[in-house]
């Protein structure tokens, strides 16, 4: 099978982990990304990237649905309704990750890498950025593809040959962008042997196969974007737009993580609370005309992204949850 770029004009995607249910920040990005793909009047896909077998959970799957449902949003292809590009759950597109991982091999774009966590640490000697761990080392880039088949029952990742040199990109949000890749993680782990691809592959080929034309997602993952141009350079393939939208902070000023209970969707829900409510703040919040109750459709005209103020939001529950 050769894997073939899809082209979609205005296409978007939902891409949740099903690690334990979305909160309000998950909501606005969504929101934003499905605005986007809307007012385009491109297909929404709906993907559930389960990869992470330590991190997913499989009744969590379901409950995200329901969580972006609940808030309004809809979606022309998922695990649900299907579609021409499915599966829509990553844990059954492994073959397709499997070819995509040889013709790296092929090119001799990756090597089998041996070195655990603790051996990077010790060889660091750069500072590095907070949330990327050490820049590898290099230690085992002499490596050929082919030598994997010597490393017998060895565990071994496989390791993206990242080229020196800044990677740039123009974000949809957050303008001209560069970082170089080569300094902050240097070669990346796009798989592991025996346990299938890594984050960064999967995504890549996905966003390619679906006919993904613009990825809006929160700005944590603004460091992982040069390593995926770099594998759309690597395949051959025309990257999609990319825009990274500024997480949502507690009124602690810290980003909401599912320690908050009280902003994740099921606990509103549960609560009775009506998702106009919470839509309205998060129009107001993108710069809509503010609306006490909103619906996702009634802000699809109004919607632009430029309008989204570049500053971190803060979440006030008050503002939806109040009176209940
Ligand atoms: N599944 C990833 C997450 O929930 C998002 C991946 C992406 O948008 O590229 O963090």
């Amino acid at each position: 099978m050769t894997l073939r770029q899809e082209r979609r004009p205005g296409a978007g995607r939902l891409a949740p982990s099903p690690t334990g249910g979305l909160h309000v920040g998950h909501a606005r990005s969504f929101l934003i990304a499905w605005l986007a793909s809307r007012q385009a009047g491109g297909p929404v896909v709906l993907r559930i990237e389960d990869l992470d077998a330590s991190r997913a959970r499989p009744e969590a799957a379901d409950s995200v649905l329901v969580d972006l449902r609940w808030l309004g949003l809809d979606w022309d292809e998922g695990p649900d309704v299907d579609g021409p590009f499915g599966p829509y759950i990553q844990s059954q597109r492994r073959t397709i990750y499997e070819e995509s991982l040889n013709q790296l091999k092929a090119a001799e774009l990756v090597y089998p890498c041996t070195c655990t966590r603790a051996d990077i640490e010790r060889a660091a000697s750069a500072p590095h950025a907070e949330d990327e761990g050490p820049t590898y080392p290099g230690t085992c880039a002499n490596r050929s593809a082919a030598d994997a088949a010597g490393l017998g029952d060895r565990p071994f990742a496989w390791r993206f040959r990242v080229p020196a040199g800044p990677v740039a990109w123009d974000d949809l949000f957050l303008g001209t962008r560069e970082i170089d890749p080569a300094r902050i993680g240097g070669d990346f782990i796009v798989g592991r042997n025996g346990q299938g691809p890594a984050y960064q592959l999967a995504v890549v080929v996905d966003d390619a196969f679906m006919g993904i034309d613009q990825v809006i997602r929160g700005d944590d993952l603004v460091p992982s974007t040069p390593r995926q141009l770099l594998l759309y350079r690597a395949f051959g393939w025309t990257p999609p737009r990319f825009g990274h939208v500024p997480l949502v902070v507690g009124p602690d000023g810290r980003r909401l993580a599912k320690r908050d209970g009280s902003i994740k969707l099921s606990a509103l829900r549960d609560a009775g609370v009506d998702p106009r409510r919470l839509v309205g703040s998060l129009a107001a919040s993108l710069g809509a005309p503010s609306s006490t109750r909103s619906s996702p459709g009634d802000l699809i005209s109004e919607f632009d992204l430029a309008e989204i103020p570049t500053s971190a939001w803060v979440a006030s529950p008050a503002a939806w949850s109040d009176g209940l």
